[in-house]
Parts: structure tokens; sequence; C-alpha cells
């Protein structure tokens, strides 16, 4: 479904991307994991036209998206959950949902906002308070939630896990999960790397812009370079 292959990225002089190949198999969750600064974040921000690459192609559905404008890409069927979640706190629930509809020209919106209310009743219930009101737990389902009212085909998850409680971030794993089993191709970035391999189909090790390696997740997952690296040595 996504495929991105030869990508460089970067900031004026620093190449975050080196080489990027890597593939999305349609109804697939695909985890990519790597240090801090590894690249990933990046990665994901190449694919919705945040950066320009200077090299390399991306493709979606079989189309060239190499370097569209960001409202383009999403209107292709890609959204992003963006890492620290960027929801606007002095807006209510519903208004942050709403923002995430801004593009779309159908009559559906508003079943689609009772779906992601049933989703997550918590948002419903609070639907006229401010975002910035939310828990950072709540705030995640809100990020998640505006993502899903674009209609996303492929949903990009930056660190959806980040800075939550235990039992709140297994609930986000739940969450992506159900997304996923309804029909939505994930491409999750993650420092969680034991819950995001468990969760995932394949699996993306990154290092300083480069795929280092990558395969079915639970080959990854048995692999001693990442048990050592990522998995505390077990
Ligand atoms: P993290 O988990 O910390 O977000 P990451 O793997 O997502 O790490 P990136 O954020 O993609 O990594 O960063 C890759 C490289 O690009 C790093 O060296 C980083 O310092 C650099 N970088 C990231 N954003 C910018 C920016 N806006 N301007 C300049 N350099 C940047």
């Amino acid at each position: 479904m996504l495929e991105i292959s030869q990508l460089i990225a970067g900031y004026g002089n620093i190449k975050a991307l080196k080489t990027v190949n890597l593939s999305v198999p349609k109804g697939t969750i695909v985890s990519l994991i790597g240090a801090n600064g590894a690249g990933k974040t990046t990665t994901m921000k190449a694919i919705m036209g945040m950066v320009q690459p200077a090299a390399g192609q991306i493709s979606f559905q079989g189309h060239n998206i190499t370097g569209l404008a960001v409202h383009k890409v999403v209107n292709r069927g890609i959204s992003l959950v963006p890492e620290g979640r960027s929801i606007l706190a002095q807006m209510t629930v519903l208004e942050n949902l709403e923002m995430g509809a801004y593009q779309r020209t159908d009559n559906a919106v508003q079943h689609d906002l009772e779906k992601v209310f049933a989703r997550f009743p918590i948002l419903a219930e609070r639907r006229q308070q401010p975002g910035g009101t939310l828990s950072g737990g709540q705030q995640q389902m809100l990020a998640i939630g505006r993502a899903l009212m674009a209609r996303p085909k492929l949903l990009l998850l930056d660190e959806p896990s980040m800075g939550l409680a235990p039992l709140v971030v297994a609930d986000i794993f739940k969450v992506i999960r159900e997304i996923n089993a309804e029909g939505t191709t994930i491409l999750l970035v993650e420092q969680n790397v034991r819950q995001a391999i468990k969760i995932a189909h394949y699996a993306y090790v990154m290092e300083t812009g480069r795929i280092v390696l990558h395969g079915p997740a639970a080959e990854i997952a048995n692999d001693p370079r990442v048990m050592e690296a990522y998995l505390g040595g077990r």
C-alpha cells in the first residue's frame, strides 16, 4: 500500500534520512523502531509532505506522492497522529475532532463523529470541554479520533504511548489493534519496542537514518541484535 524507496531527506545540512526503503502492505501493522534521533519522525513527516525529500520515491496505492502538499496527502487517505499529540488546548473536544474532517465534503462526518464517540466514550462525555483539560491518555485518544475523522486508509502513529501510565498504554495498544482489525493499515513509531513488535505484522529497525533490519515481527523480536539493543538482552 505504501512503498518508500531510496528516500533521502533532512533539514538543511542535516541528513536525517540517508536511504530509507520501507513498505507497508495493505491491512497490516508495521512498526518502526530505533533510538532517539534515528529518523523515525522524519520518515513520517516525509510521507505526509511536511519534509521535502532530497531524493527517492514515496508511493501510495500505486501513485507517486513524493513531495505532494500535506492536504493532498491527507486527501489520498493518509493521516498522522503526531508525536506530542498537538491537541488544540483552547478548542473543545468536539472542535478538535471536527478539525480532523475539515477537508471532507461528503455527508458522513456526523456518522463518523458518533463512531469516534462510541469508540472513546470519555470523549463523548467531555465533548464540550477544552482539549487542554483532558488527561494525557485522553488527549492521545482525541488525537487518534481526530485522525480517524479524515477516514484514513493508512494511519501514521508517532509515539502514541509516550508519557502515559502502563494501564493507559495498554488501552492505546488495544485501540490500535481494533482500528487495524476494522481495516485501517497502520505505520507505528514507538519507543515501547516490546509492545510495538508484539502488535505488529512487520517491523523495521532504524539507526542514524537507515533501515538496518526488517522482517516479520516475530523474527525481529527474536533477533539477537534487537534483543540486545532494545529488549534488555532477554
Ligand atoms: P525521536 O524519537 O527523538 O523523535 P526520531 O527517530 O523520530 O527520534 P527524528 O526526529 O526523525 O528522529 O530526527 C532525525 C535527525 O534529524 C536527528 O538528528 C534530529 O536532531 C534531526 N532533526 C529532527 N528535526 C529537525 C529539525 N526540525 N531541524 C533540524 N534537525 C532536525
